[in-house]
This record gives C-alpha cells, sequence and structure tokens, in this order.
C-alpha cells in the first residue's frame, strides 16, 4: 500500500460509518472508531473486531477526545428524523459542540477532518436540483431545525477552521443513502417499505406520496467520501447523491414489485417542514472528483431487500 493512515471515525457503528471503517481496512489504513452507540450497533462492526489495525472507543463527541491521526470523518450523529427528533438538544450539541471538538482536535495535530453535512442544509428547496450554490430555504425553529440548522452551524464552523485556524476541512453534503446494514427500525423511508413489505405490513407513506427523493446505494456514497478525503486543495462543499429522482409513491410500488409483496399502502400524516422535492445537481462532484454514482435504484434496492431478507429470517 502507497501509505497507511491512522484514521478517526466519528459515528462509526452507523449505518454510513459501518461500511467506510470496512473500506478504510481494505485499503490498508488503520481505524479507530468512536460511537456512543445511541443508533449504531456493535452488529455492523463486529466483523471488523479480529482486524488488528481496528479499534472500537465508546465515546461521545460532544465531549473532548484527543488522538494522533491523520484523517478524521466526522460522521456521528443521528440521521433519521424520529431519532433526531428524539433529543433534539442532544442532536445540536453533536453537531455544534461536536464538530467543535473534532476541529479542535485536527487542529492540534494537523489532520485533515471531512464532515458529513447533508442535503437538508437546502431545507425545502425552492432551487430544482439543488446546487452547492444554492443557500437554502430552512425554518429556523421546526420540527427538523435541530439537525437541519445544527448541520448548517457546522458546515459554518468547519469553513471558519479553514479561514481563521487553517484547518485542512471538507465538507460532503450527503443526499438520502440506503443499503445493507440501516437498521430495521431506523424509520427512514427505505428501510420501512422494504421491512414492511417483506413482514406483509402495510407500507406507511406519509402525506400523499408526491414528495420526492434521491436515493443513493451506500457503496457510491462510501466511494465519493473516499475520494473527497484523498482530494487535494479543494474543501466543498460538494453535493455527493444519486440523483435519480422518484416519488415516495413510485418508491413504494416499486419495492412492493421487487418484493412480490401483498401488502397494502396506507397514507399517514405528513411530518411537518417535510422537503417536497429534492434532487442533486453533481456536476461539482464530477467535476472535481470524477466521481458519478454506479448502482441504480433497482440493482441497489435488490441487495438491500437481500439483506432485510436474510436478517428478519436469521
Ligand atoms: P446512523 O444513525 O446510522 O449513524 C450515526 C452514528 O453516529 C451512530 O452510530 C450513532 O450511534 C453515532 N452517534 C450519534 N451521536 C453521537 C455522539 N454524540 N457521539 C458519538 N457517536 C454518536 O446514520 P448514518 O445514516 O450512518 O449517517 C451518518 C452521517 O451521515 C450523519 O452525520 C448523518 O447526518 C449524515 N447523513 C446521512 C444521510 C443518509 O441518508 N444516511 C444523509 C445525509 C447525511
Ligand atoms: N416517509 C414515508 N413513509 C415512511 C418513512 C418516510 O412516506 O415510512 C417519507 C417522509 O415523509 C419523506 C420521505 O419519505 O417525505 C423520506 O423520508 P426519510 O425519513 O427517509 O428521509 P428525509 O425526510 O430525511 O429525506
Amino acid at each position: 500500500m502507497k501509505q497507511r493512515k491512522r484514521v478517526l471515525v466519528t459515528g462509526g457503528a452507523g449505518f454510513i460509518g459501518s461500511h467506510l471503517c470496512e473500506k478504510l481496512l481494505d485499503e490498508g489504513h488503520e481505524v479507530l472508531c468512536l460511537d456512543n452507540f445511541f443508533t449504531g450497533s456493535k452488529d455492523n462492526i463486529n466483523h471488523l473486531r479480529s482486524n488488528p489495525f481496528f479499534e472500537i472507543i465508546r465515546h461521545d463527541i460532544t465531549h473532548q477526545f484527543f488522538a494522533e491521526v491523520d484523517w478524521v470523518f466526522n460522521l456521528a450523529c443521528p440521521a433519521s428524523p424520529i431519532h433526531y427528533q428524539y433529543n433534539p438538544i442532544k442532536t445540536l450539541k453533536t453537531n455544534i459542540m461536536g464538530t467543535l471538538n473534532m476541529l479542535g482536535l485536527a487542529k492540534r495535530v494537523k489532520a485533515r477532518i471531512l464532515h458529513a453535512s447533508t442535503s437538508e442544509v437546502y431545507g425545502d428547496p425552492k432551487m430544482h436540483p439543488q446546487k452547492e450554490e444554492y443557500w437554502g430555504n430552512v425554518n429556523p425553529i421546526g420540527p427538523r431545525s435541530c439537525y437541519d440548522e445544527g448541520k448548517r452551524a457546522a458546515e459554518t464552523l468547519m469553513m471558519d477552521y479553514k479561514r481563521e485556524q487553517n484547518v485542512d476541512s471538507k465538507i460532503i453534503r450527503i443526499f438520502n443513502t440506503y443499503g445493507p446494514k440501516m437498521r430495521a427500525d431506523d424509520g427512514r423511508v427505505v428501510s420501512n417499505f422494504i421491512v414492511q413489505a417483506l413482514k406483509g405490513e402495510d407500507l406507511t407513506i406519509y402525506g400523499d406520496g408526491t414528495q420526492t427523493r434521491s436515493f443513493c446505494y451506500i457503496d457510491d456514497l462510501v466511494d465519493v467520501t473516499l475520494r473527497m478525503m484523498k482530494k487535494e486543495n479543494f474543501a466543498g462543499p460538494v453535493n455527493t447523491g444519486n440523483p435519480g429522482e422518484f416519488t415516495i409513491m413510485e418508491l413504494a410500488d416499486k419495492i412492493l414489485e421487487m418484493t412480490n409483496s401483498k401488502s397494502k399502502i396506507v397514507y399517514g400524516e405528513l411530518p411537518g417542514d417535510d422537503p417536497t422535492q429534492r434532487k442533486p445537481d453533481i456536476s461539482l462532484a464530477k467535476e472535481k472528483l470524477g466521481w458519478e454514482p454506479k448502482t441504480n435504484l433497482e440493482d441497489g434496492l435488490k441487495l438491500t431487500i437481500q439483506y432485510f431478507d436474510n436478517w428478519l429470517s436469521a
């Protein structure tokens, strides 16, 4: 291998973090995974524990942490609305105090730090598809604000530490990502619909199902996240997502068809401030990182359905 990096992954026991830890170890790096296990699970990383270059520490990033590392991936933060709204003040603390602590660490040891931001910084977007220049349409006092505004504040911290303290900071804005190792009770739409369809339960569409999302398969997301970390002289923010756009109704129909499920669709109340449309413009990622997603929705869903099918029958 070219050069073994010492890598810190916060939120490393979560859905995206655990896939990232796996890929980093595959590439020969040394990985230190930090997690408070709020939404993460040891099941996601157990298979990595026999690797002598993998370490796991139970730690909450709202508290300081010291380690000598070369790269920091700051992923710690619950991502599903039900989880980030469970304790909104804690979500803000994780985004602000947690990011501050990780920036302090990066500054002290001169590490490069990548922050996992989100398409939610665009709120309920008036620009479609969303480009990085767009400043967003975010409610500062609504039910999603702890996450949206927390992530926006974290972006501000990343940029101010770069400008004022010369920290080598980078921002990716992740759009809805799905795949194996999502929690069955995660509450996000792909895992909810697949688990409901496989169990023969009703599929719960919130609102009328005309709202849209763009779904990125986990392997593509891990690929672009690593490309961003390795890229010199490019801080972002950069959109990382799959530009294929689907209504929630289309997603439900596709999952029912692919699982051969007899489940019915039921309609529930649309949660407050639920964005009506979302689709990334990924020209910047293409230009700077030479990246575009390879997995289409059908192929990604097939792998995810297989995963939940095995998980349910285990
Ligand atoms: P996840 O909930 O599966 O993982 C988050 C991890 O962070 C969990 O392991 C959790 O236990 C840990 N965590 C939460 N608060 C912590 C704290 N204070 N200290 C230490 N650990 C803490 O979510 P995910 O889908 O893997 O998301 C990972 C990151 O990517 C998050 O920052 C999320 O905001 C961002 N993101 C994800 C998506 C997506 O579609 N999955 C989209 C946009 C942004
Ligand atoms: N959604 C739904 N049924 C569910 C879960 C979610 O209709 O069981 C809707 C939700 O209201 C939103 C979309 O699916 O419009 C995506 O929701 P998710 O929580 O996955 O992500 P986010 O809203 O953060 O993009």
